[in-house]
């Protein structure tokens, strides 16, 4: 056998280490995905049932959970002390069950509301994941201002007809409207691209499991297909005319108001 050959093999195990999971790395996924259901459940009970502050887990099941989920590493109990403070709960493996992987005691935990508290830094496919939530956190908030601006449509040309005469009609009404909204400059929208997944990150997503099971890159994609970059941009363009419109007629309302009030 040459080196190279050699080399090769090395080469090959450390790939094989890189994306086995180890028994505990196993074991405490899976106490992250109980916890995270656990919370998931409660969260649901306390809302059906808000006559019963700070429930025991037991209520649980088999209503909002088949069954009672334990720890596989502590292979007991570790998750009925809740704390809870009014509507607020933080669960966790109570004890020291996941030193192998090193965490720390009373970890994994979830906080309602507030999610996982780790305690960890985030791994690779967590950053990368973050990234993408970070372009998806602000698309979504350009598009719920949009949706609220359609909301907010009719009561602006509405408030906009009351500053006219009564006998108006209704296309001379639209027509200044129309002719305001030309003298409108457009709508400047944020450049929000979802950041494209290269073959290294690729490698990593893949290699990771995220605590809900699927690996990274099924999370990430799943993330990136709710709001794609295309139609991202084309629910912005087929605004623009609308967001022009409620701009010149609140300009216009604005300054009625200020005159008469
Ligand atoms: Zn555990």
């Amino acid at each position: 056998m040459n080196s190279r050959t050699l080399s090769w093999i090395f080469l090959g195990t450390l790939l094989c280490a890189a994306q086995t999971e180890s028994p505990q790395q196993a074991q405490f996924r899976s106490c992250r995905a109980n916890l995270k259901s656990l919370a998931r459940a409660l969260e649901f009970y306390a809302a059906d049932h808000p006559e019963q502050p700070g429930p025991p887990l037991e209520k649980l099941v088999p209503g909002y959970l088949k069954t009672m989920p334990t720890c596989p590493a502590a292979n007991s109990d570790t998750y009925s002390q809740v704390e809870w403070a009014g509507e607020r709960f933080t669960l966790c493996c109570r004890g020291n069950h996941h030193t192998a992987v090193h965490i720390g005691p009373d970890r994994p935990a979830y906080a309602f509301p507030g999610g996982e508290i780790s305690g960890l830094p985030p791994t690779p496919a967590e950053k990368i994941l973050a990234r993408h939530q970070q372009v998806f956190d602000q698309k979504k908030a350009v598009a719920d201002r949009i949706a609220a601006e359609q909301d907010e449509s009719v009561a602006l040309l509405e408030a906009y007809r009351k500053t006219k005469s009564k006998n108006l009609p209704r296309e001379a009404l639209i027509e200044l409207v129309n002719q305001g909204v030309t003298t409108t400059p457009p709508e400047k929208f944020p450049i929000l691209i979802t950041p494209p997944i290269t073959a290294e990150e690729r490698q990593i997503l893949e290699g990771e499991k995220s605590p809900e099971g699927p690996t990274y890159l099924k999370v990430v994609e799943e993330l990136d297909k709710r709001l794609p970059d295309s139609e991202f941009e084309a629910y912005c363009e087929s605004n623009q005319f609308m967001l022009r419109k409620n701009r010149w007629l609140r300009g216009k309302v604005g300054k009625f108001q200020t005159l008469n009030g």
